[in-house]
């Protein structure tokens, strides 16, 4: 299905055109009508199938630009995919007078706060800082007609729980909700009977959690000779970008520190550093600009890196759902993408079950381990996600549910509920 064949405005038709959007991708093509339609939706699709403008699209076209309030919510679980919602979102709307905006984190609230007065239609948010907003300036959501979760069950991950069911819960007056996710866990269950209203259930990811043109490698390594089978790989597969990830932030550093004695196009990404920071490196990296960025699982979640081709996954992943967003970060949109994840022996038996959850056939650089063999005797195998490699960013699924930020209502808020 074409754009141009739906009832857009032609301020929409002519912005899609300019971003080379023709064709709906098929995320799009089943979602986009329910959600022109007001209908609330559950929608579970892979990464990198066009999400963000199946909601944004029709969130430009609903929007009355005349009317100066707040219109759409938009909750993301992490300050660069707000940003991320923003840009398409404001590409979408270029020819409009409808103004986006995203409110996270690390800024002041009285400058945000100074923006949404002089009025935004579409509003992008953490649900931390619209929390902190909500408490202590005088945003409103009375007029929001569609509320979107974005990655919803990263939110859940990141601890976010809480927050999403109190923000769920502000929103007392008639509208539509749409949730994205690419999975399904028994929370996210919860929060839809609990929230919507006769959902559609648009499942798109049932089959095959990975776009079919990523190609899944895994190589065995010796947990000491780590580094020197990456340069070895480097060399071979010659990425034109790569994400590496690691599971610390300590094991980005060092694996920072060893490759900036190789190469000057590296840079490295965590929850740690500032954000003016992280949104700079994002920036270059998508613009080709950085070569191989090393990141942890909370610094990647749903981010569009079109360019990349490669996905590294030095340490093994905490479970299949991290391998699969992970990997998600390349072959974006069709494009062809590897992912090689290195595997010692301790991470055979996770590496079984996510070959066996992701339906995955593995092609296997070098040396091919024998799967059918039992998993050894001794611990690791009863204990499920063990950090490993020293302490975990808090998107690790082994981590406490709920790590509250600090001084969250320092000024004195209410507690929700
Ligand atoms: P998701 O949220 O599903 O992970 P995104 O919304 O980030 O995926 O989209 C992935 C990429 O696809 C982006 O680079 C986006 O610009 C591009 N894209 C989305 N829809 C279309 C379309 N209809 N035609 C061409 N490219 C598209
Ligand atoms: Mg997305």
């Amino acid at each position: 299905m074409r754009f141009d064949e739906l009832n857009l405005k032609p301020q929409i038709l002519k912005a899609l055109v300019k971003m080379g959007y023709e064709t709906l991708t098929p995320v799009q093509e089943q979602t986009l009508p329910h959600i022109l339609a007001g209908r609330d939706m559950i929608a579970l699709a892979e990464t990198g199938s066009g999400k963000t403008a199946a909601c944004a699209v029709p969130l430009v076209q609903a929007v009355d630009p005349a009317r100066r309030t707040v219109q759409a919510l938009i909750l993301v679980p992490t300050r660069e995919l707000a940003l991320q919602y923003v840009t398409e979102i404001s590409q979408i709307a270029k020819y409009t007078d409808i103004e986006s905006f995203a409110i996270y984190g690390g800024f002041s609230m009285a400058i945000q706060m100074g923006k949404l007065n002089h009025g935004v239609h579409i509003l992008v948010a953490t649900p931390g800082r619209l929390i902190d907003m909500l408490y202590n300036t005088s945003l409103r959501l009375s007029d929001v007609q569609t509320f979107v979760l974005d990655e919803a069950d990263e939110m859940l991950d990141q601890g976010f729980e809480q927050d999403v069911d109190f923000i769920c819960s502000c929103l007392v007056h008639e509208h539509q909700t749409l949730l994205f996710s690419a999975t399904m866990p028994t929370e996210i269950k919860r929060l839809t009977q609990k929230y919507l209203n006769d959902p559609v259930l648009v499942e798109l990811n049932k089959e095959q959690a990975a776009p079919a043109s990523l190609e899944h490698c895994f190589k065995l390594v010796k947990p000491h000779h780590r580094l020197d089978t990456l340069l070895e790989l480097i060399d071979t597969e010659k990425p034109v970008q790569a994400i590496l990830f690691c599971n610390s932030r300590r094991g980005c550093e060092t694996l920072y520190d060893h490759l900036k004695k190789k190469t000057d196009s590296v840079e490295m990404i965590h929850g740690g550093q500032d954000q003016n920071k992280r949104t700079s490196l994002f920036r270059r990296f998508k613009k080709q600009q950085i070569k191989y960025m090393i990141a942890t699982d909370i610094a990647a979640r749903g981010l569009d890196f079109a360019h990349a081709s490669h996905v590294i996954n030095y340490d093994f992943p905490q479970n299949a759902e991290a391998y699969t967003h992970r990997t998600g970060r390349t072959a974006r949109m069709g494009r062809k993408g590897r992912a090689v994840t290195f595997c010692t022996p301790r991470d055979i038996q996770r590496l079984k079950s996510i070959l066996r959850q992701n339906k995955i056939t593995p092609i296997w650089l070098g040396q091919e381990p024998d799967l059918s063999l039992p998993p050894k005797r001794g611990k690791q195998t009863g204990k499920k996600h063990g950090p490993r490699g020293g302490e975990t960013e808090n998107t690790a699924h082994n981590k406490p549910r709920r790590p509250r930020r600090q001084n969250r209502r320092s000024s004195g808020g209410a507690k929700p509920h």
